[in-house]
């Protein structure tokens, strides 16, 4: 296990040259055949004007860019930049390596395989030296997370809402095998109606997959206790545990299990009794007992049904799942907007820094091979 992500700009004088593929990357076919190319027409970073810092996530900064050729010039949309190596440090040996970062490869493949409502789309994906550009739609209301922390917590039928379309998500994202694994108020976003978009894929696990260990990937307050024990193996019921943790967050304002550090809230999330406060109501409290179920077979979502067996439950009888889909429900809170490039849903921390994004630097060659075909155009 390698911890420590260190920016390719920071590589010291010799890192030990060794590539740490993690999951075997080019024997895996359910990753190899989504490396599709649709270079239909070749798009590259010098299309996009950068704007603004947007954020910053684990594995690299996104931006808000203009495009300025082709048929959608004028628009606006996030331009994700990621490393296709980092440097690590190894937890055992202490030397540094060169690890191919498989969450830049894995986001784009998702990205590209998934078309949901309430997923982000990815417009185009190109790459250039150690860079890999995810161009996708501006989501300009923001992270759900700086709604919550307005609000502090959500009244119930606006945090239906909302789970109900993160549900839809997930469900999606299931029957196409895929674990979202990083279900946290950070990871959903609004788009300018006030409708909920996931975003953030690079921690996904394809289901028919041997374990991988990835480096930092989830929160622990989300994570789910089976991750934890890192007894390795789980299953697509981690999103239904994230799932209730997010059902509390929203409802009291905190996740169920916290603590000052990262060992007190695993030791929470793997021991401590859910205590669930008297306001919730009877459908809040048995959703949230059944889906924070430590006993993964009595987790509320185990088996092929999945999803079905969450949409069914009281807490959720109110909803009408076909009008979810189609987005006819009422956003309850719809963004106010000036402009298409409006950033006043973002953290000024972000937005005020200097849009600079460094030159794409060089690569070796068995990194760049792993990374053929990976070019996008979702605009024909
Ligand atoms: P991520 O690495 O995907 O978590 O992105 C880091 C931050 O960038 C997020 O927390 C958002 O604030 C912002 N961001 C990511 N994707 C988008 C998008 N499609 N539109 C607008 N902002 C985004």
């Amino acid at each position: 296990m390698s911890e420590e992500v260190f920016s390719i700009e920071d590589i010291p004088e010799n890192p030990e040259k060794k590539i740490n593929y993690a999951s075997d990357f080019n024997h895996n076919p359910e990753l190899e055949i989504k490396v599709l190319d649709k270079k239909s027409k070749s798009v590259a970073v010098e299309d996009f004007e950068v704007k603004l810092v947007l954020g910053t996530g684990g594995f690299g900064k996104v931006f808000q860019v203009k495009k300025l050729t082709g048929s959608d010039r004028g628009q606006i949309y996030a331009m994700k930049v990621l490393k296709k190596a980092v440097i690590v440090r190894n937890k055992e040996t202490k030397t540094l390596e060169t690890e191919i970062n498989l969450h830049a490869k894995l986001e784009r493949d998702v990205l590209e395989a998934v078309r949901h409502p309430f997923i982000v789309d990815l417009v185009y994906a190109f790459h250039s030296g150690n860079k890999v550009y995810l161009i996708l739609e501006y989501l300009s209301g923001g992270e759900l997370f700086m709604q919550l922390q307005k609000e502090r917590m959500l009244m119930e039928d606006t945090a239906i809402f909302y789970l109900s379309q993160v549900l839809l998500a997930l469900e999606h994202l299931h029957e196409n095998g895929i674990i979202y694994r990083d279900l946290k108020p950070e990871n959903i976003m609004l788009d300018r109606e006030g409708h909920v978009k996931l975003t953030d894929f690079g921690c996904v696990k394809e289901s028919a997959d041997d374990e991988i260990s990835y480096t930092f990937c989830g929160t622990v307050e989300y994570m789910a206790p089976e991750i934890l024990n890192r007894s390795g193996r789980h299953g697509k019921e981690v999103d239904w545990w994230s799932f209730g943790i997010l059902v509390h967050d929203m409802l009291v304002g905190i996740p169920p299990f916290t603590g000052t550090n990262r060992k007190i809230v695993t030791e929470r999330v793997m021991k401590s009794k859910l205590h669930l406060k008297k306001f919730l109501t009877p459908d809040a409290k048995d959703i949230l007992t059944r889906l924070l179920n430590r006993k993964v077979e009595n987790r509320l979502g185990f088996g092929p049904r999945d999803a079905e067996l969450v949409k069914e439950h009281r807490f959720f009888s109110g909803v009408d799942w076909d009008a979810v889909i189609n987005r006819k429900t009422i956003p309850p809170f719809k963004p106010i907007l000036k402009s298409d490039d409006d950033v006043s849903n973002f953290d000024k921390e972000f937005t005020s820094k200097p849009p600079i994004d460094s030159p794409p630097g060089s690569i070796s060659d068995s990194v760049s091979e792993l990374f053929l075909g990976f070019s996008y155009n979702g605009v024909d």
